[in-house]
C-alpha cells in the first residue's frame, strides 16, 4: 500500500539493531518511497541511545529521524550512576525527543524486578525535571506499572505505552492516566493480537500512534509475504491499514490525526 496524501511517522523503529547493518540506509528509503517520512529511533542502552542520537545526526541517511535514550527493562542491570550520568547529557539534545525506551517487563526478567522497578523510577522522575516526553515499555507488569505511573503522573508531561499489547482493562486505565498509545503490527497477529482489534477502537483519535517496532514484529498477515522474517519501515502503512479497518475509520483520516499527535506529542514538524 503506498499512501498518496498523508506522510506517516515509524515512532518506534530499532535502526541501531544489527539487522540493520547491511541496508539501514535502503530500508527507510524503502520506507520513504510508500509515505514513511520519520522515526523515532529507539535507545534501548546507553551503547544503543548514543548509536540512535549519531543515525538521527547522519546526513546521509533519507527521512527525517529523531532519537530516544533510555535503559530499556531488560538492560535496567546496566543503569548505574555512570552510565546515568552519560545518558543524562543525551537529553540536552535537540534531537532526542522522549526519554525511553523504559518501563517494566516481567516476562523475562532479563534485569531483576529491582533493578526494573529502580531503573524506571530514576526515568520517571527525569521526565518531571526536564518535561520530556516518556517512551514506555510494560509487559506482564500491569499493577507495578500502573501504581508508578501513577504516582509521578502529575509531575510528567506526556508518556506514550510503545507497543501496546495488554488487555482492554489496562487500556481503560492507561487512558483515564491520560497516556498515549502506540499500536505495532501485533494486531495483524490472528491468535496474539486478537484482543486488540477491538480494544484499539477505544483509544482516543489524540492519543493513537503507530510504530513498526521493526526489525522486530513483522505484520503476521501480510499477503503475500514478504521473504524476510525482518520487519521494517516500508510495511508501517500495511499497520496503519489495518489499524484504520478494526477502528472502522477512513485510512487517509487515521493517516492524517496520527501525525498530528505526532507532532505534539514529540514537539516536531512545527517549522
Ligand atoms: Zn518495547
Amino acid at each position: 500500500m503506498t499512501l498518496k496524501q498523508t506522510q506517516i511517522t515509524d515512532i518506534g523503529l530499532n535502526l541501531t539493531n544489527e539487522r540493520f547493518d547491511k541496508d539501514r540506509k535502503e530500508s527507510l528509503q524503502r520506507g520513504l518511497e510508500v509515505g514513511v517520512h520519520r522515526h523515532i529511533i529507539t535507545g534501548t542502552t546507553l551503547a544503543t541511545s548514543q548509536s540512535a542520537l549519531e543515525l538521527a545526526l547522519d546526513d546521509a541517511l533519507p527521512c527525517e529521524r529523531y532519537a530516544t535514550a533510555g535503559f530499556h527493562p531488560h538492560n535496567a542491570s546496566e543503569n548505574n550512576p555512570a552510565s546515568w550520568q552519560q545518558l543524562s547529557g543525551l537529553w540536552q539534545h535537540p534531537k532526542v525527543v522522549a526519554i525511553g525506551e523504559t518501563g517494566l517487563d516481567f516476562n523475562r526478567n532479563f534485569s531483576t524486578p529491582k533493578q526494573q522497578l529502580d531503573s524506571f523510577e530514576l526515568h520517571l522522575q527525569a521526565a518531571v525535571a526536564l518535561q520530556l516526553p516518556l517512551f514506555l515499555h510494560e509487559r506482564d507488569a500491569q499493577d507495578e506499572f500502573l501504581e508508578l505511573v501513577s504516582h509521578y503522573r502529575c509531575g510528567f508531561n506526556k508518556a506514550v505505552v510503545h507497543c501496546f499489547t495488554g488487555t482492554q482493562a489496562f487500556l481503560v486505565k492507561l487512558i483515564e492516566l491520560d497516556l498515549h498509545i502506540g499500536i505495532t503490527g501485533w494486531i495483524c497477529d490472528e491468535r496474539r493480537g486478537e484482543h486488540l482489534r477491538s480494544a484499539v477502537k477505544l483509544i482516543p483519535n489524540d492519543r493513537l500512534m503507530l510504530e513498526t517496532d521493526s526489525p522486530y514484529l513483522l505484520p503476521k498477515d501480510m499477503r503475500p509475504k514478504p521473504k524476510s522474517s525482518r520487519n521494517e519501515p516500508a510495511y508501517l502503512p500495511y499497520i496503519l491499514q489495518r489499524v484504520a479497518h478494526y477502528r472502522v475509520q477512513d485510512t487517509q483520516e487515521l493517516a492524517q490525526q496520527t501525525e498530528a499527535t505526532v507532532n505534539d506529542f514529540f514537539e516536531i514538524g512545527q517549522d
